[in-house]
C-alpha cells in the first residue's frame, strides 16, 4: 500500500516517514501541498496524510485539488490537524477529507485510522467492481428471458470447460432450434411468439435444474430468435449427449398452453462434445451450431451430434459461395441440354436446359451443390435470367436453322417469383431472342407451394398469359398439395426421377407413380418421367400412359452442338420404338 505523506515540518515528517515504513507501508514524502499533488497526479496514492498549514499549497488546496482530479478523486485522505481547532476540521471534511486526527497523535490510533480508510477504500472499490460486473452482465442477458446471451454463455462455457479438463470430464453443449417459429410470429403476433420463448426458457431451464448433467447457474442460453444452447457437465459422454439432446426436444415438444390458444412445436438439435470434437468454448459452441445447422434440412424434430465432416462442408459451400459471385462474369457457367423424347414414338420433343460450372480450380461443380448456394444468396436470380436468356438464344437459333417444333424448357428457383417481375423478364427474353413463346417452358418446384398462394398464383397465370408453358419439375417428392395442383396453370408434371429409378423394382414406387400419372390426366396435363435409365423403366411408363421422358437412356445434358445432332435422329436408334410392342 502506498501512502503520500504532506508535512512541511521535517521532523514529524521523517517521524511519520519512519513510523508508516516499520508498518510495512510505502512511503512517498512531499514538503508542501503542491509537491504532494504533484507526485499523487503522477502515481496516485492508496492514501495521502496531510498537514493543514503549508507554503505552496495548504492542505485544504490539496484536497481540493485531488478531490477535482479523476485519478485521485476518491483517494481516502486523512487530515492531522493542529489540536482543538474544530473549524480547520469542519472545512476539510466539508472539502471531502475522509478522517483527521489532532496533533499530538498517538502511533495506534493513527495506525488505526489509516487502516479503517485502507479497508474501506478497498471494500467500496470491490462493490464498484461488482457493480459493473453486473451491469456488464445484465447487458449480455437476453432481454426478454433474462437468459445469458451469445457472449456470457461462452464465458460460462470457458469457466466449466477448464474445470472439465482439470478434472478430466465431458462437457457438452446442444443448441436447440424451434422448427417453424417464424410461421407463430407471423400468424398469431409477436406476443404469442415472445410467450413461446419464455416458456422455451423456462422449460430448458427447470429441465437443468433437476438433471444430472446440470453444472449450476446459467446453463441455458438464448443466442438469437429461436436458438437456445445448454451447457452439460458431470461426465457427460457422446451416449448420454445424445439422449439428454433428445430429452429436452421431448421437453420442448409438450403442448403450449397459452392464453386461448394451445400450440404444438418441435425443435431440432445439434450437439458437440469436448474433448473430443472441440478444445475451446468457441469451438465447441460453433460446432454444436453446425451439427443443428446439418439436422435442419432431415426435418422437423431432427438431432444430429456434430462430427468433423460438417465443417469440411460448410468449409466447402463457404467456398462455393465466394466462387460463385465471379463465375458469371468470368464466363465460367455454361448451359447444356438434355433432349426430351416421346415415350410412344421416341422422337425428340424438347430439351431441358442445364446450368454447368466449370471453376478454374475446382473443376466441374454440380448444380445440386451450387444451385442452393446460389438460392441462398439470392444469386440465382441473376444466374436463372442469364440461363434463360442463353437457352431461349439457342432454341431461337435453332428454330431459325429450320428444326421444327420443340420445346425448350429452363429451370426457375423460387427466389425468382418472390424477388423479380418474372413476367417481365420472360417477355423481354421472348422478344429479344425471338423465340415463340409456346416453345419455352418454365419448370418450377413444389416449394412454391410454401409462398403466397395469391402472388405466386398470380404470377403463373401472368405468365401463362404470354403463352409460356409451365411444367411441375420434381413432382412427387415436395409439400405436394392436390388443392394447388388444381389450381395452379401448368401444362405438365414431370415425375421426380426417385420413383421412376425403383419404378420396375418397388410395388410403392410403381403405384405412386401410376397415381401421379392418373391425377394429372384427370386435370388435363401431360406426364414426362425423369431419369429413366433402362429400357425397362420406359416399358413400364408407357404402360402406365406416360407420354414423355428424358433420361440418360436416351442422352445426358450434353453442350449445344452435341444437342444439336437429336434433330437430325442421330441419337435415337437407341431408344426403341414401344408403340409398336
Ligand atoms: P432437375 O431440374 O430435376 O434436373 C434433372 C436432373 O437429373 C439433372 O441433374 C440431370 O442431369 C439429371 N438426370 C437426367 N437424366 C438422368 C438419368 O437418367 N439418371 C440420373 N441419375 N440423373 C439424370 P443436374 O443437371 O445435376 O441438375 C440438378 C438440379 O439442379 C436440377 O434438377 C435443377 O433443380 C437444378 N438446376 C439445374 N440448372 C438449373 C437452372 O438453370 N436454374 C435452376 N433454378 N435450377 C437448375
Ligand atoms: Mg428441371
Ligand atoms: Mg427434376
Amino acid at each position: 500500500m502506498n501512502i503520500l505523506i504532506a508535512e512541511d515540518e521535517p521532523s514529524l515528517r521523517e517521524n511519520l516517514q519512519w513510523m508508516l515504513e516499520m508498518e510495512g507501508y510505502t512511503v512517498s514524502v512531499a514538503c508542501d501541498g503542491l509537491e504532494a499533488f504533484h507526485l499523487a497526479c503522477l502515481s496516485p496514492p492508496d492514501l495521502v496524510l496531510t498537514d493543514v498549514m503549508m507554503p505552496m499549497m495548504d492542505g485544504y488546496g490539496l484536497i481540493k485539488s485531488l478531490r477535482e482530479t479523476s485519478a485521485t478523486a476518491t483517494v481516502p485522505i486523512i487530515m492531522l490537524t493542529a489540536k482543538g481547532d474544530r473549524s480547520d476540521v469542519r472545512i476539510a471534511m466539508n472539502l471531502g477529507a475522509d478522517d483527521y486526527l489532532t496533533k499530538p497523535y498517538h502511533r495506534e490510533e493513527l495506525l488505526e485510522a489509516i487502516r479503517a480508510r485502507l479497508a474501506r477504500s478497498a471494500s467500496l472499490e470491490q462493490s464498484a467492481q461488482g457493480l459493473q460486473q453486473e451491469a456488464k452482465e445484465a447487458q449480455q442477458r437476453d432481454a426478454l428471458t433474462a437468459l445469458p446471451g451469445r457472449e456470457l454463455f461462452t464465458r460460462r462455457l470457458d469457466d466449466s470447460l477448464q474445470a472439465a479438463e482439470r478434472n478430466r470430464h465431458g462437457l457438452g453443449v446442444v443448441c436447440l432450434g424451434l422448427d417453424g417459429f417464424a410461421k407463430v410470429n407471423d400468424s398469431l403476433g409477436a406476443q404469442v411468439g415472445d410467450k413461446v420463448l419464455c416458456e422455451v426458457a423456462k422449460r430448458l431451464d427447470e429441465y437443468m435444474q433437476t438433471h444430472q448433467f446440470s453444472i449450476g447457474y446459467d446453463s441455458v442460453a438464448r443466442l438469437g430468435s429461436d436458438l437456445f444452447a445448454v451447457r452439460l457437465g458431470n461426465a457427460v459422454n457422446l451416449a448420454t449427449l445424445e439422449i439428454t439432446a433428445c430429452d429436452l426436444m421431448a421437453v420442448l415438444a409438450q403442448p403450449y398452453k397459452l392464453d386461448d390458444h394451445t400450440l404444438f412445436l418441435t425443435a431440432c438439435a445439434g450437439a458437440s462434445l469436448f474433448p473430443g470434437q472441440a478444445s475451446t468454448a468457441h469451438a465447441l459452441l460453433l460446432n454444436a451450431e453446425s451439427a443443428l445447422h446439418h439436422a435442419k434440412p432431415c426435418g422437423p424434430g431432427s438431432v444430429k451430434v456434430f462430427d468433423i465432416a460438417m465443417n469440411q462442408q460448410v468449409a466447402r459451400r463457404l467456398l462455393i459461395h465466394n466462387a460463385l459471385h465471379s463465375a458469371l462474369e468470368q464466363g465460367e457457367l455454361e448451359v447444356f441440354y438434355q433432349p426430351q423424347a416421346s415415350v410412344s414414338t421416341g422422337m425428340l420433343v424438347g430439351f431441358e436446359a442445364l446450368l454447368r460450372w466449370k471453376h478454374h480450380t475446382l473443376g466441374w461443380v454440380s448444380p445440386a451443390e451450387f444451385i442452393p448456394v446460389a438460392e441462398e444468396s439470392g444469386l440465382i436470380v441473376r444466374i436463372g435470367e442469364w440461363a434463360m436468356r442463353t437457352a431461349a438464344r439457342q432454341a431461337a437459333q435453332w428454330y431459325a436453322q429450320g428444326h421444327g417444333n420443340f420445346r425448350m424448357a429452363v429451370n426457375l428457383s423460387v427466389r425468382q417469383f418472390v424477388s423479380n417481375n418474372l413476367p417481365t423478364l420472360v417477355q423481354s427474353v421472348l422478344s429479344e431472342t425471338g423465340l415463340p413463346a409456346h416453345m419455352l417452358e418454365l419448370e418450377v418446384t413444389e416449394s412454391l407451394a410454401l409462398h403466397s398462394v395469391a402472388s405466386t398464383l398470380g404470377t403463373l397465370n401472368a405468365c401463362k398469359a404470354l403463352g409460356v408453358k409451365l411444367a411441375m419439375d420434381d413432382f412427387g417428392t415436395g409439400y405436394s398439395s392436390l388443392a394447388y395442383l388444381k389450381r395452379y396453370p401448368l401444362d405438365s408434371l414431370k415425375i421426380d426421377q426417385a420413383f421412376v429409378r425403383n419404378i420396375t423394382q418397388d410395388a410403392g414406387d410403381a403405384a405412386i407413380t401410376r397415381a401421379i400419372v392418373a391425377m394429372a390426366h384427370s386435370f388435363g396435363m401431360s406426364v414426362i418421367a425423369e431419369g429413366v435409365e433402362t429400357v425397362e423403366q420406359l416399358e413400364f411408363l408407357h404402360a402406365l400412359g406416360c407420354e414423355e421422358f428424358q433420361g440418360y437412356l436416351f442422352s445426358k445434358p450434353v453442350p449445344a452442338a452435341e444437342a444439336e445432332r437429336c434433330f437430325s435422329g442421330f441419337m435415337l436408334p437407341t431408344v426403341p420404338i414401344l408403340s409398336t410392342q
